[in-house]
């Protein structure tokens, strides 16, 4: 059911062309520093995006996820104890979880990312760079960054402007304490994989780099991996190709010291949340790509984070601008699709009673929705969890007490009661939503009753509440015996103010 208009988007197709043909490899990562949230799964997506217009192509593709595991912990992210500043400086991959859930804090953070990514049917490889690293994955290339120490620190102050201390290493080893960042490396035993190096407190020791005990520096790692990798696509967030950024510099390196292609790349530019400013874990900003999934499908919530072009910064309104979203979205998809608004109307009205739920939507005039109790189940799941946590004032209410009428109706006065009475007289049970709107419309019209006086009474005695949802549709859904029996009770409450016509 998925429209291919998405799946392989006009800018992804032109990246495939410029790419021409492979073996590719598609890569994507993060550091699991902190939250993994919608921003971090656009850049998983527009690798989506290249990866299917490239098969779409007939070429061949891996599809990587490089998740930064053995990275270290450079600062405390939102709601990680302070106590965890004595881990700075520390793979995330050796620390451990926060919320003793998982088993490293690397994993906790990676865990509901990789779930989100399942959820979405995305087909990738999940790489773990410390798994890399002890593998001897990265040997091959640390041998040859650390026999080209000089060239690489020449680079790296070309490139970024800034002096590099005598010491500076592409490796840094770790320290018997745990840390990346103490050590200085003295010496490079290339026979037996090896460096020495002299620790924080002046004590020597060394490690063997074929079995993970360092890493390389993240500016040499990014060259690095792409020639381990054969990497031959890359998307990248705008903090990193800015100029004398880390692209800037892997580019270098990967042409002069490992002689390897750069790989194509995709600039995408940040996600805000309206309102709230743009997507950031280390500011506790954030949107997790697994609350999206509650609240759309799959492939709903592809279009909303790639947008029209990843390109361009993206402002996420999920409040008021939401239901057109996803009328947009299902109008794409579906031949006769339910207004968001009035699914999110109906799963307030019969909770969770799909069968009711149907019969409201028959009586809409959404015959095939109402058909699809599979689908429609869990669509009024998306509009029910919408509701709890997104949705405006103006689009919520109560579930209806069959039994009780609202106390606001009380204060109706006769020429609402009045209108009540003759909309009650003509409602008809076979009436969709369209017709009871017209109804609604034509006897406020006929008794000169101002629209929002009008159907104010109607949400009224219904909703206890002076707006609510379009009531047409609304009220063609509902019991019709219910809802004339309720106008009727409520007109017969009072005729004592005399505005007899
Ligand atoms: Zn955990």
């Amino acid at each position: 059911m998925s429209s291919s208009s998405y799946l392989v988007p006009d800018w992804a197709e032109k990246v495939a062309e410029r790419l021409g043909s492979g073996p590719h490899v598609v890569v994507t990562g993060i550091s699991p520093s902190g939250t993994i949230h919608i921003g971090n799964l656009r850049e998983v997506l527009v690798g989506e995006s290249v990866v299917n217009a490239l098969k779409a192509r007939g070429e061949e593709v891996r599809f990587v996820f490089h998740a930064d595991t053995i990275d270290p912990l450079r600062k405390i992210a939102p709601g990680v104890p302070e106590q965890y500043k004595r881990y700075l400086g520390h793979s995330l991959s050796r620390l451990p979880d926060p919320e003793s859930c998982h088993t490293s804090y690397a994993e906790h953070f990676l865990g509901p990312f990789e779930e989100a990514l399942s959820r979405m049917g995305i087909e990738i490889e999940i790489l773990r760079s410390h798994e890399l690293y002890e593998s001897g994955f990265y040997a091959e290339v640390t041998k040859k960054a650390l026999d080209h120490t000089a060239q690489l620190r020449r680079i790296l102050q070309e490139v970024s402007g800034r002096e590099m201390p005598e010491y500076w290493s592409p490796y840094l080893p770790r320290a018997a304490s745990g840390s990346l960042s103490g050590p200085r490396v003295v010496q490079h035993l290339p026979e037996e994989c090896r460096v020495v190096f002299v620790d924080e407190d002046g004590r020597e020791g060394s490690a063997d780099y074929s079995k993970g005990e360092g890493k390389l520096g993240w500016r040499v790692e990014l060259a690095a991996r792409w020639k381990a990798l054969g990497a031959t696509f890359e998307p990248f967030g705008k903090d990193h190709t800015s100029r004398g950024g880390s692209t800037d510099t892997a580019d270098r390196m990967a042409r002069e010291v490992f002689r390897y292609p750069v790989p194509e790349r995709y600039e995408y530019e940040w996600i805000q949340i309206k309102g709230k400013g743009a997507m950031s874990s280390s500011k506790g900003i954030v949107l997790l790509p697994g609350e999206l999934l509650d609240i759309m499908p799959p492939d709903a919530l592809r279009r909303m984070v790639l947008g029209r072009d990843p390109a361009r910064a993206l402002d996420l309104d999920l409040v008021e601008g939401f239901p057109r979203f996803m009328d947009e979205y299902r109008a794409e998809t579906e031949k006769n699709p339910v207004p968001f608004a009035h699914l999110v109307t109906v799963a307030q009205t019969v909770a969770g009673d799909t069968a009711a739920a149907a019969g409201m939507l028959r009586k809409g005039g959404y015959r095939d929705a109402a058909a699809d109790y599979e689908q429609l189940a869990e669509d009024l799941a998306y509009a029910r969890n919408w509701t709890k946590t997104w949705a405006p004032e103006s689009l919520r209410f109560e579930v209806l007490d069959l039994a009780k009428i609202p106390e606001a109706a009380a204060d109706l006065n006769a020429d609402q009661r009045r209108y009540l009475t003759a909309v009650a007289g003509a409602l008809e049970e076979e009436m969709n939503g369209d017709e009871v709107q017209n109804l609604l419309y034509e006897k406020a019209v006929e008794r000169g009753l101002k629209p929002k006086a009008a159907f104010g009474a109607v949400y009224t005695v219904l909703l206890g509440k002076k707006s609510g949802p379009k009531a047409g549709p609304f009220v063609a859904g509902l019991d019709t015996d219910f809802v004339r029996d309720r106008f009727l009770k409520v007109s017969e409450d009072t005729t004592t103010d005399g505005t007899e016509s």
